[in-house]
């Protein structure tokens, strides 16, 4: 699949549908898959900070998160199929991870709407496994990834707003060969 490079970033150019299927056999197969939603802040964002562009560069996947994405695209004559957001894609995983039994670890967003979402997800969702989460507002990262390291989660989803979701996931994909991905405000609408 052809790849559409905006502002240096390579964005995929598929439809929701075919991503979820690409990330099914990659779950399937145990594959350490670090997912960037970009909207056009975050574009806009790596375009003005180096060091924040190399680092989503290192994505597996770089999804336009926006109709900006797409619009831009559009005038730059290369245009992408569909948007495919951080909400979308999460709300995808969790049916797969219901469909599959898989195991899912959930960071970010303040404690009580976690925990919210937590039950939320656990009620709608009964057959994933919700193997563990924490809230976005720690000052010591240490317990967290040692957390995840125990429980090998398939799936962490992490909505700590960037850039510091997009740094956690490329410090720490390392401890478990699960599907990552920056998530953003995804939480605070899964808790309502
Ligand atoms: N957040 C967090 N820890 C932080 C800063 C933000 O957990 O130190 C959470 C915040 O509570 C919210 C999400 O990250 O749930 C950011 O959502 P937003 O829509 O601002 O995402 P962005 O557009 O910044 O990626």
């Amino acid at each position: 699949n052809q790849k559409i490079t905006i502002l240096d970033l390579p964005f995929i150019n598929t439809t929701q549908e075919k991503f979820n299927q690409e990330l099914v056999k990659r779950l399937q197969k145990k594959l350490n898959t670090f997912i960037v939603t970009a909207n056009p802040e975050i574009a806009v964002y790596a375009h003005d900070n180096p060091a924040y562009k190399q680092l989503i560069q290192q994505a597996d996947y770089i999804t336009p998160d926006g109709i900006g994405i797409v619009k831009a695209s559009q005038m730059l004559n290369k245009p992408l199929t569909e948007r495919i957001t951080g909400f979308d894609t999460l709300t995808s995983l969790l049916e797969i991870a219901n469909n599959h039994s898989l195991k899912i670890y959930l960071l970010g967003a303040k404690p009580e709407i976690i925990q919210q979402t937590v039950q939320n997800i656990q009620q709608k969702y009964t057959n994933l496994q919700l193997v563990g989460y924490n809230d976005g507002y720690f000052t010591d990262k240490q317990p967290i990834v040692a957390d995840i390291k125990e429980k090998q989660p398939n799936i962490v989803a992490v909505a700590l707003g960037y850039p510091k979701q997009e740094e956690f996931i490329a410090r720490n994909r390392n401890i478990s060969d699960a599907v990552w991905i920056g998530v953003g405000g995804s939480f605070d609408v899964l808790s309502g």
